[in-house]
């Protein structure tokens, strides 16, 4: 599946100060996909007052959580 962090480009623009740079993406590791068999931490929020949810497994679907974050570390 696309990884989620780097939209399948395999590397993301950060802004650092006013400078923006290019950096690879270290959830992926540059391959622009994310391997199902893989575990990786994920994030979200749930209900009104927003609380993070975490979740250590495969790759979930993005579309079904609210500020999804995903990362490998
Ligand atoms: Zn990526």
């Amino acid at each position: 599946m696309i990884c989620y962090n780097c939209k399948g480009n395999g590397y993301v623009k950060v802004r650092f100060e006013s400078e923006q740079a290019i950096d690879q993406c270290k959830v992926c590791h540059s391959q622009g996909e994310l391997n199902e068999d893989t575990y990786y931490h994920q994030t979200w929020t749930e209900g009104e007052n927003g609380a993070v949810a975490y979740y250590y497994g495969p790759p979930l679907d993005p579309e079904c959580f609210k500020n999804y974050t995903i990362s490998n570390e």
